[in-house]
């Protein structure tokens, strides 16, 4: 049995759809939302879960009065009943889809729960890498990369006896970016960019937040941070390439001069379909590859100048400690209000370096360490937010 956390958004409606076309294979067990409540009463009638949580209580409340008795799904709210359909032993397998940090403590406890986690929730790696992978590794949880490029990079490493993962031999790993809508913007043309630009990404659909990540090339700041943590490599180990076409995913680099690559069309329904199949291939609905009509692939080097969050996420890595967490609350506090037009695309890593400068960076030794962190960043980050508002600064 399967619990789809986040089943309302991009990567959780991809899910459903990937475990509609084998209903021998898999049950639902738990659906979890934030707020959708027309979209949820749907995903209960056509996957009959034994539960469904709204993070709202409202929400919740009004799911149960539309809910049709005979389904049998049973309505809960709030974040117990999240880690509830997270941790029950009848379930085996996890889909972490939740956006933001907001995913973090069910991601941790469905690895403290030893299940099968199939991890598209990167900000949780982002904020406590050590704590998430410590507690994969002490309850022998399964942690499955549904990130495309992590997932490309997962198939693209050797296996060892135990059909694990390894890196022997490995001395790179080349994380492909789109380059996202802006790729060939100037700082000028992105100082004017909307919302709606930013989240027009040219290969990929997806989630706001993450359509703006894709934008700024944070996201591939925090799949570099993700990188490190999943693969445990050093951050040297790892280059960025911008493949404007999406095609490849990922690639991995080995000593004898071989480079391996993991190719498909950019959809999510792919890395979803090998996370759910593992360690059997199932198929995802995905259309095959054409190469001929793709005709190309081109690569370029990131640019850091125009792009400063990519650069932002690197030095935190550097830095380490909850320097990763604080980059990340900042991003979150920031894409928001840039998705609200308070602030310019721009200043977008404006707000994040402020944070960085102003926050003293600790080791994040446990979860309340870093959810203070995130908690102080989200503050800092709020009054340059409004600071910037009253000044009318520009970037
Ligand atoms: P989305 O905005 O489309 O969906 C987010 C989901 O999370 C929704 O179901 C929403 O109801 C739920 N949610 C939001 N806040 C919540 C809360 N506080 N508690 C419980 N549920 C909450 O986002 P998405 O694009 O599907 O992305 C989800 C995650 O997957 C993100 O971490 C993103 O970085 C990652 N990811 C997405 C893609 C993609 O193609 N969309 C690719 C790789 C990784
Ligand atoms: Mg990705």
């Amino acid at each position: 049995m399967i619990s789809v956390l986040g089943s309302t958004g991009s990567i959780g409606v991809s899910t459903l759809d990937v475990i509609a076309q084998h209903p021998e294979q898999f049950g639902v067990f738990g659906l979890a939302a934030n707020s959708s409540v027309d979209a949820m009463l749907e995903q209960c009638h056509t996957h009959k879960p034994v539960f469904a949580v709204m993070m709202c209580e409202v929400a919740a409340q009004e799911l149960q009065t539309r809910m049709p008795k005979a389904l049998g799904t049973i309505v809960l709210h709030g974040e117990q009943a999240l880690l509830r359909i997270v941790t029950d032993p009848a379930v085996d397998s996890v889909m972490a889809a939740i956006v933001g940090s907001a995913g973090l403590p069910s991601t941790l406890a469905a690895a403290k729960a030893g299940k099968t986690l199939l991890l598209a929730n990167k900000e949780s790696l982002v904020m406590a890498g050590h704590l998430l992978m410590d507690a994969v590794r002490e309850s022998g949880a399964r942690l499955l990369p549904i990130d495309s490029e992590h997932n490309a990079i997962f198939q693209c490493l050797p296996v060892n006896d135990e059909a694990v993962a390894s890196k022997t031999g490995v001395s790179k790993v080349l994380l492909t970016a789109s380059g996202g809508p802006f790729r060939n913007w100037s700082l000028e043309q992105m100082r004017g960019a909307t919302p709606a630009q930013a989240c027009a990404h040219p290969n990929w659909s997806m989630g706001r937040k993450i359509s703006v990540d894709s934008a700024s090339l944070m996201n591939k700041g925090l799949e570099f941070i993700e990188a490190c943590w999943i693969f445990d490599l050093p951050p040297n180990m790892i280059d960025v390439v911008v493949h404007p076409q999406s095609l490849i995913h990922s690639m991995v680099q080995y000593v004898d001069g071989s480079v391996l690559a993991q190719l498909g069309n950019p959809d999510m329904r792919t890395a979803i379909a090998f996370g759910l199949g593992w360690p059997e291939r199932i198929s995802s609905g995905v259309a095959p590859l054409d190469l001929i009509a793709a005709s190309r692939l081109d690569f370029e080097a990131p640019d850091e100048t125009r792009f400063p969050c990519l650069r932002l996420a690197r030095e935190s890595v550097a830095v380490g400690g909850t320097a990763m967490a604080l980059c990340n609350a900042a991003n979150e506090v920031a894409v928001e209000a840039f998705l609200d037009e308070k602030i310019r695309f721009t200043q977008i890593p404006r707000v994040i370096e402020r944070v960085l400068e102003q926050i003293t960076v600790i080791e994040p030794k446990s979860l309340a360490v870093v959810e203070a962190a995130d908690a102080e960043a989200r503050l800092i980050a709020r009054e340059v937010v409004a600071n910037s508002l009253q000044t009318a600064e520009g970037a």
